[in-house]
């Protein structure tokens, strides 16, 4: 009896050590380089957004469709306690003559529900965000994850928006599209978009491939008419601080979501420089609360949609 049971011990301390390198490693950061090659500078975005010479966008909007907890430990590895409230909103881009591009679409009800258990579902701004897209120039997505992109596909007037939909060829294929409802059906009534590096979406707004947090990522650079300028950037980062530090967050996120955590070091490092040379410059992370609000107080961007 006893050489089994000293065997089972053997086992169950190989598989603790096991657990304990696994946990070390995942909790710590792929580290952000130095310097970086990736991205275009700010006067190459500027420029191409200005290339056609038509009038820019005049106004910037958001609207909240949802809002949930996430724990600090998977928003910036080294930080264990704590939560951090986040948000689920959509971008309004306007321009002078009534047209207006939408920049992430939110998530219904259900596939919020159902992916993120807890979270708080803005009903009313939800539809309203509905009918505006009814409307929409284009609508456009950072990436293909369903908190940004399921308000296309269970949109009540999918058909009529399908034609205005600009999803990239990465985004309209990427990992388990149908978790956010883009089946083999949606997908093929949506037209791709294929580009190299950079793409000038409609005159002010410039689309950047950034894969990285998912193949389909990228990051959204908005001119308006009176200068100010935004930088979209999804879920490269999940709160500023991702940017500020810069440090990601850890390595067990990165392979649970299947990120590929060198290329989003990369992109944070182009990122904190940029802040650093151009801090007029307004960035965007997706779900980060106490920026939107500072961008709000400041009134960089207006609240709700029209
Ligand atoms: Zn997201």
């Amino acid at each position: 009896m006893k050489k089994p049971v000293r065997r089972v011990w053997k086992v169950l301390l190989g598989v603790a050590a096991v657990a304990v390198v696994f946990l070390a490693i995942g909790l710590t950061a792929v580290p952000v380089p130095e310097r970086t090659d990736f991205g275009p500078s700010l006067p190459e975005l500027r420029a191409l957004a200005t290339s056609t010479g038509e009038p820019l966008p005049t106004e910037f909007r958001r609207i909240v469709v949802g809002e949930g907890v996430m724990p600090d430990f998977a928003v910036v590895a080294g930080r264990f306690l704590g939560t951090r409230a986040s948000v689920y909103q959509s971008h309004q881009v306007h321009y002078a003559d009534g047209r207006a591009v939408i920049l992430d679409t939110g998530c219904d009800a259900e596939t919020l529900e159902g992916n993120m258990p807890g979270s708080r579902f803005q009903a009313d701004n939800y539809a309203r965000l509905q009918e505006v897209m009814r409307r929409a120039d284009a609508i456009a997505l950072t990436h293909e994850h369903f908190d940004h992109s399921s308000g296309i596909a269970h949109s009540p007037y999918f058909g009529e928006i399908a034609p205005r939909v600009v999803m990239t060829e990465e985004q309209l294929h990427g990992r388990e599209p149908e978790r956010a409802g883009f089946t083999p059906e949606v997908v093929g009534r949506l037209k791709p978009l294929r580009y190299e590096r950079l793409h000038l979406l409609r005159p002010g707004l410039v689309l950047i491939k950034a894969p990285g947090h998912t193949p389909g990522t990228q990051m959204v650079y908005v001119r308006l008419a009176d200068g100010r300028e935004f930088l979209l950037v999804g879920d490269i980062a999940w709160h500023q601080d991702n940017i500020r530090l810069p440090r990601m967050h850890p390595r067990l996120v990165n392979w649970f979501l299947g990120e590929d955590g060198a290329a989003m070091a990369n992109q944070l490092r182009y990122l904190h420089e940029l802040r650093k040379a151009t801090p007029e410059l307004n960035l965007v992370v997706a779900h980060d609360v106490e920026q939107m609000a500072g961008l709000l107080q400041r009134g960089q961007v207006q609240d709700g949609l029209r």
